[in-house]
């Protein structure tokens, strides 16, 4: 068969790889925007957000540590450095200040 419709003639050389060609960068781009970058963002959150949880002074001591010791805090017979901690945890949790607010009620002062 014979294509003598000019719409249908021959390619220039190198035309349909340099096409190939920039599908491949354009395909290649698209999926660095859409996964690539997107991926590596989260895996960006998810590094911070553990480093967060390891390092966050919060995590110093547990609630479960600190409810334990909401007497001794009350009765100030912990070391200043535990009780600095405590106090910046009760800062911080809300779930100890509530537990320690029913302990030592609110306008009872401290001995
Ligand atoms: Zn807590």
């Amino acid at each position: 068969m014979e294509y003598s419709d000019p719409l249908w003639a021959n390619c220039p050389a190198g035309t349909f790889s340099d096409m190939v060609q920039t599908l491949r960068i354009a395909r290649r781009q698209r999926w660095i925007a859409q996964i690539a970058r997107p991926t590596a963002g989260l895996l960006l959150l998810v590094l911070l957000w553990v480093a967060f949880m390891i390092y966050n002074p919060v995590n110093d001591i547990t609630c479960a540590d600190v409810v334990d010791r909401f007497a001794e805090f009350r009765d100030k017979q912990l070391d200043s450095d535990l009780s600095d901690r405590l106090s910046f945890h009760l800062d911080k949790c809300p779930d100890c200040r509530r537990q320690y607010a029913m302990l030592v009620p609110v306008g009872s002062h401290h001995p």
